[in-house]
């Protein structure tokens, strides 16, 4: 079983932000507050496939967790929308079907191939959990929707080469101009 501490502020707390006054809450009481399991154990592949990691990276979700992180994201952009992480964002986009033409300032995966590059880091290259189904293709797609969008930008303004995908870089620093 994993403990208190392996799931340290996994899962957003079902009593609400309010709650952050009990220190000794294991639970996250804002998006930003949600981080990723204590893996030292070799418990990496149950804490994420039995639904105790809300700090979304593409993997499956329940759908109380999807509720759950609903809550949270329509009262932070109420009270707080400059704390909202890009994967809280990405994920309410990807929810309701609108990634490919609206929040396009958020990169185009919403961080999340350098946040799931960070997860298997620590546990040594495995893939550990089912990726959410077409995400990937969805992603690539809504990529496609900015390039097209910038293009004119970047006629006028920018004519040098650029990329969009910041965590993949190429092998060599590209030359500098200036
Ligand atoms: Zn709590």
């Amino acid at each position: 079983m994993p403990s208190d501490y392996d799931l340290w502020r996994t899962q957003l707390c079902k009593h609400g932000p309010r709650h952050a006054v009990h220190d000794d809450c294991q639970f996250a009481h804002s998006l930003s507050d949600l981080l990723f399991p204590n893996e030292s154990r070799g418990l990496a592949d149950r804490n994420w496939e039995n639904y105790h990691v809300d700090r979304w990276v593409g993997q499956a979700l329940s759908e109380g967790q999807v509720s759950n992180l609903g809550k949270y994201y329509e009262d932070e952009q109420r009270r707080k929308p400059w704390s909202i992480p890009q994967w809280a964002h990405g994920l309410q986009l990807i929810v309701s079907g609108t990634e490919k033409t609206r929040g396009l300032s958020l990169q185009w995966d919403f961080g999340l191939q350098s946040d799931v590059a960070m997860v298997l880091r620590g546990r040594g290259g495995r893939r550990a959990w089912e990726w959410m189904e077409g995400l990937w293709d969805r992603l690539e797609c809504r990529k496609e929707m900015m390039l097209l969008s910038m293009r004119p930008v970047r006629r006028l303004v920018d004519l040098k080469p650029f990329t969009l995908v910041p965590y993949e870089l190429p092998p060599h620093t590209p030359e500098g101009d200036d």
